[in-house]
């Protein structure tokens, strides 16, 4: 369903066709095959890049390595192109990168914080109010992804730094002009997988991100499903791990406490807690088998669960999960297995490791700028921007939690 009547309206949808899959083929396909994938005729595909390279929104390179025939294009991002500024920010640093449409991705700087809202935002904010100077219009918008859950409108909680209804967008102090799409790092790199890794192409994915504990979301057609406010998916925070702790979330026996650095640095007995010790974590994940084993059965009774629950094709670990499955996937296996009901011990879940290592919360914040700028609002908005000159004229601030709730399909 197009939508579109008119050639003019049928014009600007096929303009987001195709650079959408410009984007999402890691600008790695010709301008042939692009042209057969959307079913367009090859005159209209050679206007839409033409109008589209006077936009600098596109720009060609003769495809390397073809020795014969016609040289062939392939089209990718413009050198004066949109750009998304994707920021990852954790617990105890955060990571801040430019990113090109089809994703490739330019880390500009990263920075240690204190574990405070305002140590982390307000630093961040400067650093990216100057790139977007630099950058002027080209900013199609800045992604932000946080360990914990995000609700509409950017306030986020993370029970384990004493976060409480941080209004993200308030602090990083953008102002108006700057479309913001703020959203839980688990849920973001679940994103990133279903559109460039291991989930891509999978109609039911389960998604687990670990880092000081641990986080997951069910991806289905790919896409998160994050619960009617943007705060479901807490799978952390549910007693699958077997313990009686009590959790900063205000509950007990969370899975999150014997999943990630924080498990395994009290497994051998240093502080944790806070967002502090990954150098320690990382120290205990390279020698001590005994935590590594213990973080990877707690890993796999808790997806055992949550496989009875879902029934998801693949299970893929990003982050410390990745390390996990690694250094202990026997134990891993081996604890997952009993917990399987046995209708699906014939078939037991694929247990993969991500595709996109520990950059997935990063790339799934681009993914969410691009898709709020890849439509035909979005594009009508980049061609008044360039006309206008740049930063100083913005249009509109939008603030998001995500995109996900939206329907992206065109
Ligand atoms: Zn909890």
């Amino acid at each position: 369903m197009t939508g579109a009547t008119t050639s003019v309206e049928l014009r600007a949808h096929n303009r987001v066709r195709l650079l959408r899959a410009v984007h999402d083929c890691g600008a790695g396909r010709t301008r042939s095959q692009l042209t057969r994938d959307l079913g367009l005729a090859r005159g209209t595909a050679s206007v839409l890049v033409a109008g589209l390279a006077e936009d600098e929104l596109l720009h060609e390179e003769p495809a390397a390595g073809r020795a014969r025939g016609r040289p062939t294009q392939i089209p990718g991002p413009h050198p004066r192109g949109p750009v998304a500024l994707a920021v990852d920010v954790r617990e105890d640093a955060w990571e801040l990168a430019e990113c090109e449409l089809g994703g490739r991705t330019t880390v500009l700087e990263v920075g240690p914080h204190d574990g405070t809202p305002e140590g982390a935002l307000a630093p961040l904010g400067e650093a990216v109010a100057a790139h977007r100077r630099r950058l002027g219009h080209r900013v199609a918008g800045v992604g932000v992804a946080l360990a914990g859950p995000v609700r509409r409108g950017g306030l986020v909680d993370i029970g384990h730094l004493g976060w409480r209804s941080v209004d993200v967008p308030l602090l990083l102090g953008l102002g108006p002009g700057t479309p913001i799409a703020v959203g839980n790092d688990t849920a973001f790199a679940a994103l990133a997988e279903a559109r460039r890794g291991r989930l891509r192409g999978v109609r039911v994915g389960l998604h687990l991100h670990v880092d000081f504990d641990v986080g997951g979301v069910l991806v289905v057609d790919g896409r998160p499903l994050q619960g009617a406010g943007g705060m479901g998916a807490e799978f952390g925070h549910m007693p699958l791990g077997g313990g009686d702790r009590p959790c900063a979330c205000g509950a007990v026996g969370c899975w999150g406490m014997d999943v990630g650095a924080n498990a395994l640095l009290r497994h051998v007995g240093l502080a944790y807690g806070g967002g502090r010790g990954r150098a320690q974590a990382e120290h205990v994940l390279a020698t001590s088998e005994e935590a590594v084993a213990a973080g990877a059965r707690a890993l796999g009774r808790g997806v055992a669960a949550l496989v009875n629950a879902h029934d998801p094709e693949v299970v893929t670990l990003s982050g410390l999960g990745a390390e996990l499955r690694e250094r202990a996937g026997e134990a891993l296996v081996a604890a997952c297995e009993p917990g399987l009901m046995s209708i699906r011990r014939d078939r037991p879940p694929l247990i993969e490791s991500s595709a996109l290592g520990w950059r997935g919360a990063l790339l799934g914040a681009m993914e969410s700028v691009f898709d709020a700028f890849l439509t035909i609002e979005g594009l009508e908005l980049w061609r008044r921007n360039r006309g206008d000159g740049g930063p100083d004229t913005p249009e509109r601030q939008n603030v998001t939690n995500s995109t996900f709730a939206e329907d992206n399909s065109i």
